[in-house]
């Protein structure tokens, strides 16, 4: 069994009620190979919601207590991702899943790179704190556009 972001399968999760949508996903998901999953939503984030971005790190950080998560206005949401993460482990162990494909950059679940904290679109090396937590995990992450490069 596979996670992907419940985004890239078509639902409707995104920050701003919209969704990522990518045909090659929701197919994994419509034959059973695959099941959908948004840490944000998990961690009792509503949506639509303001943006978030790590602040002062990455998602090893945040993990760590050395960064926050931070909305676009200000507000920590640290507390949500985190949470989230430990729900998405909870359901990557209870069906097995050894590998997650996740939406590139997102503070939850980027994959290498995330956005700065500035909420400028610039990216830096890093993960999401969700990405995070399941490499931590023994569970292989990887993100949408490596799925699309092979
Ligand atoms: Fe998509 Fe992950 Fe953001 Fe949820 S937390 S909207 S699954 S990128």
């Amino acid at each position: 069994m596979i996670i992907v972001s419940a985004c890239l399968a078509g639902i409707n999760c995104r920050y701003d009620g919209g969704s990522n949508r990518n045909t090659k996903v929701a197919d994994m998901v419509a034959k059973g190979e695959a099941i959908p999953v948004c840490p944000e939503q998990l961690g009792g984030c509503p949506t639509p919601r303001q943006p978030c971005e790590i602040v002062g790190g990455t998602g090893a950080d945040v993990l760590d207590g050395r960064a926050k998560v931070a909305n676009s206005e200000g507000r920590d949401v640290t507390c949500k991702l985190v949470k989230g993460a430990y729900e998405t482990l909870r359901i990557a162990t209870l069906t097995g899943a050894k590998t997650a494909v996740l939406k590139a950059r997102s503070p939850s679940c980027g994959c290498g790179s995330i956005y700065d904290g500035t909420f400028s679109r610039r990216i830096v090396g890093g993960n999401g704190v969700t990405a995070e937590l399941l490499l931590r995990n023994g569970i292989k992450v990887i993100s949408e556009t490596e799925l699309f490069a092979k």
